[in-house]
């Protein structure tokens, strides 16, 4: 193995996951803490990404789960440790990206990481230290109004020092743009000024496959997946990796196809429109019965059992945001959230012993109530269906194909066509 990372959350994992790929290196992504006897069978990959819920948890839970992994990612053979947060910088002036980096130095014992959340392609730029979401520095944007993190300083530098026990700095624009040794002098001599973080700008792809280059054979790094563009190419130089095909089509196990949509996002909704044009069978659930115990998991798997086995039929809760709001006055948000991921990852069990293999889930928090239900340890990374939503395998006991797809991700078409990627 030679680049062990640990993402901060399950799809930021995967959107990680899926940037190695395409770079040539065969990736697992793991789903929470590794355990020591992972490693021999994690070797065998060049990637490992592990993927943690660790964004918003208490700074101490934050660390304990990353360093258990980055044991683990170690133990594997990993050469260089990636810490990935958001592009946006996800964070509190308590954490945790910046514990969680600072804790990741200790554990190496390496005085210096870089951290740069840019993704110019995602419309996430940095310059002069400042994060620009789009057009808007971080603190305009959408992001001031997050429920959780909400960001109300667009200077990184200044939001990671307040994390931070130990020195950040920047390497500006201006050094970025001289190209790889410029950066790489410029990191030589934060480390030397006894700096323990630097972030760096970024504008352009260029720029990021330039850190990228800078940052070989560094122990840690740390950012959001465009920094890793660059990676790969340092393990390819090096002769460490030949890179792999990205096959357009997935080896999938034998089985019934199904379509879970949990996700309530406009772009799913759009997609459950367009898969109900198609004619593919639907059933929609009630979450008002489910929470009243009128309708069960049982239910939900027999009508997909006697629907035609030969093609996909979809069990979906998403509703427009009236009804969803109407829902939850009822019941309470987390109440009634809890209760349609629940009988998501109930029902997904039951199917899977009905002989059902190949899952499309939609929507974030559907997606790891469905993985933690059909208790999937790991997934190897496949054919990318549309941009950030990949088909993967899972590894373990039970096998089966599975796409998770985040709420907003995928084309109007996506549970139509994302099938044909199956062989
Ligand atoms: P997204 O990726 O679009 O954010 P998630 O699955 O992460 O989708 O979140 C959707 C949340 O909404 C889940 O907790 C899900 O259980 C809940 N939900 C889905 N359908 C309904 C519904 N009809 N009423 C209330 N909550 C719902």
């Amino acid at each position: 193995m030679l680049l062990g990372a640990i993402a901060d959350d399950l799809t930021g994992a995967t959107d990680l996951a899926l940037m190695l790929v395409r770079g040539g290196m065969r990736t697992i992504q793991v789903i929470g803490v590794p355990v020591p006897g992972d490693a021999r069978e994690l070797s065998e990959y060049d990637a490992v990404v592990v993927a943690l819920k660790s964004r918003t948890s208490p700074v101490d839970e934050a660390i304990s789960q990353t360093l258990a992994s980055a044991d683990v990612l170690r133990e594997a053979g990993a050469h260089q440790l990636f810490f990935k947060y958001c592009s946006t910088f996800d964070s509190t002036d308590k954490g945790n990206i910046g514990p969680v980096s600072e804790a990741l130095l200790d554990f190496l014992k390496v005085p210096l990481t870089l951290a740069c959340p840019a993704f110019p392609a995602n419309g996430r730029s940095v310059y002069q230290g400042y994060l620009f979401v789009g057009d808007k520095l971080l603190n305009e944007s959408s992001m001031r109004n997050h429920p959780l993190t909400p960001m109300h300083d667009a200077s990184l530098v200044r939001v990671l020092q307040r994390q931070s026990d130990g020195d950040v700095g920047l390497i500006p624009y201006s050094t970025v743009e001289a190209g790889p040794a410029a950066i790489r002098t410029a990191l030589e001599s934060a480390a030397k000024k006894g700096l323990r973080q630097v972030i760096v700008d970024a504008i352009s792809e260029r720029h990021l496959v330039d850190i990228g280059h800078a940052a070989d054979g560094m122990p840690l790094i740390t950012g959001g997946s465009g920094i890793a563009m660059g990676l790969p190419a340092n393990f390819i130089r090096s002769g460490q990796l030949i890179p792999a095909e990205v096959s357009a089509t997935l080896d999938a196990p034998e089985g019934r196809p199904v379509i879970l949509a949990g996700s309530c996002s406009e772009a799913t909704r759009g997609q459950i429109a367009n898969a109900l044009e198609a004619g593919i069978p639907a059933l929609e659930i009630d979450a008002d019965k489910i929470i009243e115990g009128k309708q069960t998991a049982t239910e939900l798997c027999d009508w997909a059992v006697a629907q035609d086995a030969k093609g996909p039929c979809l069990i979906y809760s998403s509703a427009d945001p009236r009804i969803v709001a109407e829902i939850q006055e009822r019941h309470g948000v987390e109440k009634a959230g809890a209760a349609v991921e629940k009988i998501m990852a109930e029902t997904a069990k039951l199917l899977v012993l009905k002989g059902f293999t190949r899952f499309l889930v939609a929507g974030g928090e559907t997606s790891g109530a469905v993985v933690n239900g059909l208790g999937v340890p790991a997934l190897e990374i496949g054919p990318e269906i549309d941009p950030g939503v990949p088909w993967t395998r899972s590894i373990g006991s039970r096998k089966l194909a599975l796409a998770l797809k985040s709420g907003n991700f995928g084309a109007p078409d996506f549970f139509i066509k994302a099938w044909g990627m199956l062989t």
